[in-house]
């Protein structure tokens, strides 16, 4: 990092983080990593608690987790394959016949992409911070903001603040969002998905279950099926329910009667009716899947920052929400560090964390439309139920009617690192050009000290 321009102290950055996900945890590490800043932790939870199923790890999760020192902790968890292998398969759900099958590289030097418990995520990221710094049961209600900062006022009625930074890593229906942008409206997709983990042993007496992560598809519904490294099998599904529905289930709520979820899997193939069989009452948790629009920034008044679920609500979309949860935590601090460093204001922070983060959301919300249209398009061709879904898959999952250039890499494999080296040496260049001549010298020294790290 280039030395400050400045050699007057600056004041201590008085910073909030609301929620405690892996946004949130990441955003913490990241930022107890910058001189001169009192950090706030805030959680609605009263305990950190264990919920959640399987959470996919690919190249921009991993390229984020070494980031953050977190890689190791998780890499006992899961073991990494030495060749190639099938990583993902596409099935007809009615009858289990493969339509599609994609290879992953066994390639040492490449970060495996792998399905972990969400909660073993969490547990390397809290791992990462001191015990008590997260502040349980502190559900935000609103903020307040005055010359002086911007005041948390939270449900138990007591307040903290003010501080100079929010940033609002609240999840999907994040209070901080709904505050800073009122006419951003969530909507019910009108699915729900169930999922558990399972120990394997349990289906271990049914034949033909795929090593790879496998859907099983029908036009309006899928099953996924995945055994993980850790001798657990997750399950994970999705179904059509009413709005009223939707409406009253929260994330994650436990379903006490397995057949309301059987109920929607009659129609599948035998060896997905039996898997589900295994599932006793109690297991499944229930999740309603609510997305909402592109925000058109996620910052506001250069003291309110949305990162994570709270600033692209995707709906699951991607099946990759902590990965882009740690990119913007690494911007966000990286942004906040820069402006620090060369004497600007918060204000140019944050706009500048807009535009790094803004193309990136842009483009993944392109291709959610890009698919949904081409559901449509399926949709509207009225095949039968079987040749609707080889449409589908042959349109959405193969390639074939894929956004143009892109095959998952400008998703997956995306280098945030290197996206911010870039940025931050355009904006040192456009500092040297603007700069009085006696400070030439200690810009163009700044660029050098760039140069050399990259
Ligand atoms: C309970 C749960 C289980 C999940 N399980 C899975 C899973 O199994 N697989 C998967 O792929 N994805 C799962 N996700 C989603 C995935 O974790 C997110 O896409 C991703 O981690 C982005 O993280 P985030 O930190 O932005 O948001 P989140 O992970 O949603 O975290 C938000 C945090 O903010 C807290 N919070 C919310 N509102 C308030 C408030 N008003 N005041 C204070 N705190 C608040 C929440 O308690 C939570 O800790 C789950 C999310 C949650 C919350």
């Amino acid at each position: 990092m280039p030395a400050p321009t400045s050699t007057t102290k600056p004041a201590p950055l008085k910073v909030a983080i609301v929620g405690a996900g892996p946004g949130g945890l990441a955003a913490a590490i990241q930022f107890r990593r910058l001189p001169d800043v009192e950090l706030s932790v805030y959680d609605q939870a009263r305990e950190l608690r264990e919920v959640g199923a399987g959470i996919a790890l690919n190249q921009n999760s991993w390229r984020q987790l070494r980031e953050l020192g977190a890689a190791e902790d998780i890499s006992q968890y899961h073991t990494r394959q030495t060749e190639d292998k099938v990583s993902v398969e596409q099935r007809i759900g009615r009858t289990g016949e493969l339509i599609y099958q994609r290879k992953v590289s066994g390639n040492p030097d490449q970060p495996p992409a792998v399905r972990i418990e969400r909660t073993v995520l969490q547990r390397a990221l809290l791992n990462r911070l001191p015990k008590d710094l997260v502040q349980l049961s502190k559900k935000l209600d609103h903020y307040t903001e005055t010359d002086a900062g911007v005041t948390l006022t939270f449900k138990d009625g007591t307040t903290a603040g003010p501080f100079d930074l929010v940033i609002g890593a609240d999840g999907i229906r994040s209070a901080v969002r709904h505050q800073a942008y009122p006419d951003h409206q969530l909507s019910y997709t009108g699915k729900v998905a169930f999922r558990v983990l399972i120990p394997q042993e349990r289906v271990a007496h049914l034949e033909g279950i795929p090593q790879a992560a496998t859907w099983w598809h029908t036009p309006d519904t899928h099953v996924y099926t995945l055994p993980l490294d850790n001798g657990q099998f997750e399950i994970a599904t999705r179904a059509i329910e009413d709005e009223a529905h939707g409406q009253k289930v929260s994330w994650g709520q436990i379903v006490q009667d397995s057949s309301r979820v059987k109920a929607h899997y009659t129609g599948y193939t035998k060896l997905i009716r039996d898997i589900i069989d295994t599932v006793q009452d109690g297991e499944w948790q229930e999740f309603a899947l609510f997305g909402g629009p592109l925000l058109p920034n996620v910052t506001r008044g250069g003291r309110i920052v949305l990162i994570g679920d709270a600033s692209h609500p995707l709906s699951g979309a991607f099946g990759s929400g902590a990965a882009f949860a740690f990119e913007d935590a690494f911007v966000l601090a990286k942004v906040v560090e820069f402006a620090r460093a060369q004497g600007k204001t918060q204000a140019f922070a944050l706009d500048l964390f807009d535009d790094i983060r803004q193309p990136r959301f842009e483009y993944l919300y392109s291709v959610l439309n890009h698919g949904g249209a081409n559901l449509k398009a399926v949709r509207d061709e009225k095949l039968e139920p079987d040749a609707h879904v080889k449409e589908v898959i042959r349109r959405n999952w193969a390639g074939e009617g894929r956004k143009p250039g892109d095959q998952g890499d400008q998703i997956y494999a995306y280098n945030v690192q290197e996206v911010w080296a870039a940025r931050e040496r355009d904006e040192l260049e456009k500092a040297a050009k603007v700069a009085k001549p006696v400070e030439v010298e200690k810009v163009t020294e700044q660029l050098a000290a760039v140069a050399v790290a990259a």
